[in-house]
This record gives structure tokens, C-alpha cells and sequence, in this order.
């Protein structure tokens, strides 16, 4: 677990007095972080307030993969708008390199590349996917010589594709932007949240804490991922609508001898990824254990299936995808959870980020990790357009709260494993 900084004591008579800050962020996911960090940075009075942990949602949930649209391409998707997502490779990278609009370069990366790879022939399936400019220029096709483990035994028949997408531990992402802006971010839950009738423009809304005190703000911004629906609700407003897509994640462990590192995509008779394959560590005192995390086709239709279900799920399907594996030794979980987005009139998933906006109140769903700086443009934009001062004097906010900590990951939280 990682430690939290200390916590943020103030006197008493900084309890009684209500504080302010310019902007208040409700939700500490990557959504929330990096609308902070992107604000703060240009000189806007910006604090986050996380009610548990940071990242412990669908963010510390995610499988870390930037996209760079493949999965669009894939299934014929790769719109205009969705093309977008085909520079936020680099745009992450830079980060990761120092060279970007954050600071990201205490981050892990757990893979340059994802791969592809399908047990019968990709050519016929994936004809519209090559004629795309933007993903042949992506993708290469790996000879026998350059496959990776698994994949480098005679017993593999398949093809094998190197894609031009990284998977980060995202864990260390958060951890990176709280450890920057550790004095703007405060554990709190939000007890209410009342427009305040007569106040000035400074304090526009004053904000409930759950201990009781307040803090007056002037923009809130909603990155409160599922929660963002509870927190539109308090404050009577009627839109945005959210819908939840829900999963149930399989993952598996096993000592690295018998899970090698694998980052990829398992294609099926359809074009829709079967399975997406991340590999994280799980510490242990002794050998660590190396994680797969299961996501695709298989955690969507897994949905309203028991855990033991879909262990007994994922144990067929990996067998039938890797036939020469044997997971024999491998413990198993699942793990439930909803991806929350803006509502779609057909349920399906959005294709952008999304960022509304209500008089001084901002909600936003980034829809995918990856596209989150596209998300956090488009909330800068719109601070900006409300003329909120920037570079005013440095004040700390004080309130007193805990400052927060970065949360546990899925298999960090599974209390027993299925053999
Ligand atoms: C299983 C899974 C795998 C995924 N894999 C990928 C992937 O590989 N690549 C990709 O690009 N995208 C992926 N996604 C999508 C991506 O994870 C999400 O789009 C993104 O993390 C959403 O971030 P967020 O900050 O909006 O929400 P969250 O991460 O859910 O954060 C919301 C935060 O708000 C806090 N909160 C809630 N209510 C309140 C309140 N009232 N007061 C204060 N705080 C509150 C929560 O505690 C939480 O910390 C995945 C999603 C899931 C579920």
C-alpha cells in the first residue's frame, strides 16, 4: 500500500470559519486528477475533494491501456470523432517523458506495446481494419522469430500483432499527481451541497462536509465517475443523465514461471475482441505473483453470472484461447464493477469524453482513461469562458480533512482466491 502524507491539521479557529476555494473538484479518479493538476498548473485556486481513497474506482480498476483507437478500427468504428483518440498515445507518452502538459515521469509503464493475436487467420476478419491508414501505420505483423511468450512455441499457430498502444500501472499515475498536488487534494465525503442565494461571486456554492464544516466555492467540477449521478441529483439538476455499463472482470494469479507478462487483445470469429489480457504484480513477502486481469467480450458477458461462474468461464475460455497453457496452478477471482458514462439514448458506449456544463456547476465522464486530456481541455476551456481570476495570491485551503491515499488495486482487495 502506498502511505498517505501526513494529515492537514488546522486551528480552531479555521473549523469555524467557513473556507473558499475558487474551484472545488468532487472525485479523485483520473478524471478529478487530472483536471487538478491541469488547473492548478495555470494558476487557478483548485482543490479536489475524494471521499475513500484515490483512484479506488473505475480508475485503480482499469486495465491501464492507452488506446490509440484499435478497438474502434475493429469494429468499423473509427469515425471522425473517435479518431481523435489516435493521438492520445503520444499525448500520454510525452507525459511519461516529461515533455508534456503533466508531469508524469515518476509513472510506471508495464508495456510499450499491446498485441493482437487470433489462433486462426486475421487477414479475411480484419480487411477493413488494414484499409485503415491510421491503424496499418499502428500495427505490425510479427514473424515466428519475434513472437513473444506465450506465443513463441511451435504449438501456437496463430498470428501475432505488435500494436502501437502502452499499458500504464495506473496506480503509479495517481500516485504520481497526488504526490504534486498533495496540498490541494482532501479526503472528505459531501454531506450537501446548497447554492448559496445572496453570496458573491467568490462563493457561490457552500458545500456540506460530512464533519460538519464548510467550504464555499465558486465552480464545482463533477469527476465523480458513478457518483457523479448522486451528486447531480443533490443538486436538483436534471442533466446530464449517466448510464452504467457493468463488468465482471476475471483475473488470475500464478508465480511468474507459469503467467508470463502479456499485454494483448485474443480475437475470436467476430472482429470484437474476445478478451483483453493486462499482466500486473501482486507483492507478496516471498515470489511475487503475477496477475493476468481479463477484460473484452468475456467481463461483459459475464455480467449477472456469480464469481464462481465466471471463473469457471474464464478457466474454458483461457484454455480454449491457449491451448498449450496449463493453468492448473493458477487461483482465480472476479471482480464487479460498472463503468459510468453519460447516458445514450441506445445504451451503447460513448465515443468522446464527456463535459457539460450548468451555469458554474461542470460534470464530466472522460469515458476512457485514455481519452482523459481530451476531458480535461474541454474543462479548462470552460473555466476559463466562466473568467474565474487566475495567479491569485497563494492561499491554502483549510479545512479540516485528511489528506488522501492512493487506493488498493482489484487483486490487492480479493480476501480469497478459488482454486
Ligand atoms: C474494469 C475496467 C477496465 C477499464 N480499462 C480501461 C483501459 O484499459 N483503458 C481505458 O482507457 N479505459 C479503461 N476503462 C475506463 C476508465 O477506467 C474510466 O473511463 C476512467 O477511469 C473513469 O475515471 P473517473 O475519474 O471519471 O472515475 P472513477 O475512477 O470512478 O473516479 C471517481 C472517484 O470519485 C469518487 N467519488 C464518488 N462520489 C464521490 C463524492 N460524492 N464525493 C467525493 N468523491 C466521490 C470515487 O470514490 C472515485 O475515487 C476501464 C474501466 C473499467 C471499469
Amino acid at each position: 500500500m502506498l502511505e498517505s502524507s501526513p494529515s492537514y491539521n488546522t486551528s480552531s479557529e479555521d473549523a469555524t470559519k467557513p473556507q473558499t476555494a475558487d474551484i472545488t473538484i468532487i472525485g479523485g479518479g483520473i478524471a478529478g486528477l487530472w483536471s487538478l493538476a491541469r488547473l492548478r498548473q495555470a494558476g487557478y485556486q483548485a482543490i479536489l475533494l475524494e471521499a475513500n481513497s484515490l483512484a479506488c474506482g473505475q480508475t485503480g480498476a482499469s486495465q491501464g491501456i492507452i488506446h490509440g483507437g484499435t478497438k474502434y478500427a475493429l469494429t468499423g468504428k473509427l469515425t471522425h470523432s473517435a479518431q481523435s483518440i489516435g493521438a492520445m498515445p503520444q499525448r500520454w507518452q510525452a507525459c511519461l517523458d516529461g515533455q508534456g502538459e503533466l508531469d508524469l515521469t515518476q509513472a510506471k509503464l508495464l508495456s510499450k506495446h499491446q498485441y493482437l493475436w487470433s489462433n486462426q487467420s486475421l487477414a479475411a476478419k480484419l480487411t477493413g481494419f488494414f484499409a485503415s491508414k491510421v491503424m496499418s501505420s499502428r500495427m505490425q505483423r510479427l514473424g515466428k522469430g519475434d513472437h513473444i511468450p506465450p506465443f513463441n512455441q511451435s504449438n501456437f499457430k496463430g498470428e501475432l500483432y505488435q500494436l502501437d498502444e502502452s499499458v500504464l500501472d495506473i496506480q503509479s499515475v495517481a500516485e504520481t499527481l497526488r504526490v504534486q498536488f498533495s496540498e490541494a487534494i482532501f479526503q472528505t465525503e459531501v454531506s450537501n451541497i446548497v447554492p448559496s442565494k445572496d453570496a458573491g461571486k467568490d462563493t457561490r456554492y457552500q458545500i456540506q462536509l460530512a464533519n460538519k464544516s464548510m467550504l464555499q466555492t465558486q465552480c464545482l467540477v463533477l469527476t465523480a465517475g458513478a457518483g457523479n449521478e448522486q451528486l447531480l441529483n443533490v443538486l436538483a439538476l436534471e442533466q446530464p443523465k449517466m448510464q452504467r455499463r457493468p463488468l465482471l472482470m476475471p483475473m488470475l494469479k500464478a508465480k511468474a514461471s507459469v503467467l508470463p507478462r502479456l499485454y494483448a487483445h485474443c480475437l475470436g470469429v467476430s472482429a470484437l475482441p474476445k478478451m483483453t489480457i493486462t499482466s500486473h504484480t501482486l507483492s507478496t513477502s516471498g515470489e511475487p505473483y503475477i496477475i493476468w486481469y481479463l477484460g473484452g467480450e468475456i467481463a461483459e458477458q459475464g455480467v449477472g453470472r456469480s464469481i464462481i461462474e465466471q471463473v469457471q468461464c474464464a478457466k474454458k475460455e483461457l484454455q480454449m484461447v491457449m491451448p498449450w497453457m496449463d493453468f492448473s496452478s493458477c487461483q482465480w477471482s472476479a471482480l464487479a464493477i460498472d463503468r459510468a458514462e453519460p447516458k445514450m439514448s441506445d445504451g451503447s458506449r460513448p465515443v468522446e469524453p464527456a463535459v457539460y456544463q450548468d451555469h458554474q456547476v461542470i460534470t464530466a465522464w472522460p469515458v476512457k482513461l485514455a481519452m482523459t486530456p481530451i476531458m480535461a481541455d474541454k474543462i479548462y476551456h470552460q473555466v476559463e469562458a466562466l473568467g474565474i481570476a487566475k495567479n491569485k495570491p497563494i492561499k491554502r485551503v483549510k479545512v479540516t480533512l485528511e489528506t488522501t491515499k492512493t487506493s488498493l488495486l482489484p487483486w490487492e482487495k480479493v480476501t480469497q482466491w478459488i482454486t
